[in-house]
This record gives structure tokens, C-alpha cells and sequence, in this order.
């Protein structure tokens, strides 16, 4: 079966993703009401500001409905995405919807790197076979940084110092916007991750 691919359409470049994860084969789905949660598999949370997506959330109703189809779904939250799927909101603290023990850090690069290009290694121990280290780009727009992982969660890619990646079960995220690279490797993964 094909794996249905949402995108939550509230705010940011939920366009970007869903063009991604359709070249790769996916059906997709713009997901603007809490009931078309019901229509996908996975869900990708794409980047934008989270301050101004948990007011769109709350006006449209989707934190517990979120929370429910995390229970039975795979999510991608990235950078913004990131920061609403995390346990724990720093700079400052924030509402989120706690679906992996993270604690994220708003902001973290300051305002001399508030967007930057850059290469890290992703790197995913508990795989086998091919795709299991490799260098992907990464671009950081106004980026979070990850600065604490719960025992559960996985690093899957570091830039520098920093866990820019990571998974716990089925709810994996990223500091960076995979979208705007033209490595569709992270969005492979995802797919990978769901089947
Ligand atoms: N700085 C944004 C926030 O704190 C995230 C930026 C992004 O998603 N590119 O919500």
C-alpha cells in the first residue's frame, strides 16, 4: 500500500515537504483540520514559527487530536515542527505537544547565524546494510538546537556538537529544513521509518 503522507498546512513550507515526499512516491495530503488526520500514515510538522503554529493550533483544535495520531502514526517535526513535538521548551519555555523527550533550545545560533548552509554526518547505529552513514546538507533557519535527549531517543545526525537529528520510536525530528536541500535522503528515511 502507499504510504499517506501529510503535512500540516497551518503556517511555514508544508508545500516544500509534501513535493518532496510525493517525488518518493508518496500520496500527500495537506492537513488543515484535525479530521483529516484520519486520511495519512505520517505526518511532517515542517518549520515556520511555532509561537504563531500553537495559536493556529489552538484556533483549529489540533493538540489533542495530535496527540491521539501520534499514538498510531509516524511524525517528522522539523525546526518549528521540532519545537511543538518536544517535551520541553526553552527560550523561552513554550506549550508543546511532549511527543519525544527532548528539551529544545528557540533560537540557539543568536542573530549572527539566524540562517546558514551547512554539512553534517548522519549516522544511524542500529541500521544495517547501506544507507547507514553518510554527509547530508542542512540549512538552519533561525534554528533550535536540541540540548538534552531523553535515554529513549536516538541521535541520527550531528552538525558540530550538536544532535541535529534524532528519533524515539515513531516520532522523528530535525533542527533543519531537509526540504530546501536537494538531498532527499532525510525524506527517505521518513518513508523508510513509516514502512
Ligand atoms: N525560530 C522559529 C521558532 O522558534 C523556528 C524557525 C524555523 O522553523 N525555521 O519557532
Amino acid at each position: 500500500m502507499t504510504t499517506r503522507v501529510g503535512a500540516l498546512a497551518l503556517q511555514g513550507d508544508f508545500d516544500a515537504h509534501l513535493k518532496v515526499v510525493s517525488d518518493l512516491g508518496a500520496h500527500t495530503r495537506a492537513v488543515r483540520k484535525p479530521e483529516q488526520l484520519d486520511e495519512i500514515d505520517a505526518l511532517i510538522i515542517p518549520g515556520g514559527e511555532s509561537t504563531t503554529l500553537i495559536k493556529l493550533m489552538d484556533a483549529y483544535d489540533f493538540w489533542e487530536p495530535l496527540r491521539e495520531f501520534a499514538g498510531r502514526g509516524h511524525v517528522f517535526g522539523t525546526c518549528a515542527g521540532l519545537i511543538l513535538v518536544a517535551e520541553e521548551v526553552i527560550n523561552p519555555a513554550q506549550r508543546s505537544l511532549g511527543l519525544i523527550d527532548v528539551t529544545v533550545e528557540r533560537n540557539s545560533y543568536g542573530r549572527q547565524r539566524e540562517s546558514f548552509e551547512s554539512v553534517g554526518d548522519f549516522a544511524d547505529e542500529q541500521a544495517t546494510g547501506e544507507a547507514e552513514s553518510r554527509r547530508i546538507p542542512m540549512v538552519f533557519i533561525r534554528a533550535p538546537r536540541i540540548q538534552r535527549l531523553g535515554s529513549d531517543v536516538r541521535p541520527l545526525a550531528t552538525h558540530g556538537q550538536d544532535t541535529v537529528m534524532a528519533r524515539s520510536d515513531h516520532v522523528m525530528v530535525a533542527t533543519f529544513h531537509p526540504e530546501l536541500s536537494k538531498d532527499r535522503f532525510v525524506h527517505q528515511y521518513f518513508l523508510d521509518m513509516v514502512d
